[in-house]
């Protein structure tokens, strides 16, 4: 693959994922190709980054329908790595960078090493394809101040391209988990945009942040939905929002359960 794409003489924009695609991936091989790139596409389901052994079990698979829609979408070159070719038996790949608190707080409190595994399987990708732009997207707004600080401290010669979330019409971030929602659960799932919106506009109109963190676990809870976190934090260093200086990059960020699919979602409140 790299000698192929070395003779190409472009580009190369990479999406890495982890399959069960939609909209929100096949989004980021069209922006490759928008900015005139050669787009890779890896599928490849982590077991590093699964803290919940049932989760990765239950991760959805389709690789023929993925490659069928990558290949609809322009997509180049589809990497489908086995585990032993990421992870060669006998060699330790794992990434331990001092990410100061990007880490620690919420998915890092309620994900245990999750971050150690998606760092790790993303700079073993990148050392393999070697692209020059790589593209992920906002959905996973922590995944990526994560792997922007790795690219930083480890000089990886990479430019990292934040794409917005894809959203199903009625506001859900589109994702390969929502499958798995009970038709009761899809119903419901909604009222996690909503609550970001309204959040938006409760921050602008000077309600506390951790008045509307507040009431937007109730919000959840009364929904039917099970919430881990909702925080108002600094988009930057991903600290929580002090109540009186809510001015710069403020994006709120949740995860809460619906039924048993765990989602995410965030929304930028203030830039
Ligand atoms: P995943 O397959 O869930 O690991 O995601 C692979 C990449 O697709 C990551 O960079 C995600 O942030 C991105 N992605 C997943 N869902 C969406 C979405 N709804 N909108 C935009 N990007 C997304």
């Amino acid at each position: 693959m790299q000698q192929w794409l070395n003779e190409q003489n472009q580009l190369v924009g990479f999406a890495p994922t982890m399959g069960a695609l939609h909209e929100g991936h096949l989004e980021l091989i069209r922006s490759a190709k928008k900015d005139g790139c050669l787009a890779v596409a890896s599928i490849f389901v982590n077991p590093t980054q699964f803290n919940d052994p049932a989760d990765l079990e239950k991760y959805p698979r389709m690789p023929e329908k993925d490659a069928a829609l990558l290949s609809e979408a322009g997509c180049d070159v589809l990497f489908m790595p086995e585990v032993e070719e990421v992870y060669p038996p006998g060699e330790d790949f794992t990434i331990d960078l001092d990410f100061q608190q990007l880490d620690k707080v919420m998915e890092g409190k309620f994900r245990p090493g999750h971050f150690k595994g998606m760092a790790t399987v993303v700079n073993r990708l990148l050392d393999i394809v070697k692209p020059d732009k790589l593209y992920m997207g906002q959905k996973d707004f922590q995944q990526l101040s994560i792997v922007r600080d790795m690219i930083r401290q480890l000089s990886l010669p990479v430019e990292l391209v934040m794409c917005p979330t894809v959203r199903e019409e009625d506001g859900l971030a589109m994702s390969s988990r929502n499958l798995r929602l009970s038709p009761e659960m899809r119903t419901t799932a909604p009222v996690i945009h909503q609550t970001l919106q309204w959040a938006k506009s409760a921050l602008q109109e000077g309600m506390s942040a951790s008045e509307i963190e507040k009431q937007a676990l109730l919000t959840f809870t009364e929904a039917g939905l099970q919430p881990e976190y909702f925080d108002i934090v600094n988009g930057n260093t991903l600290v929580k929002v002090q109540d009186k200086s809510s001015s710069g990059f403020i994006v709120a960020c949740t995860a809460a359960f619906a039924g048993d699919v765990r989602l995410i979602d965030n929304l930028i409140l203030q830039s």
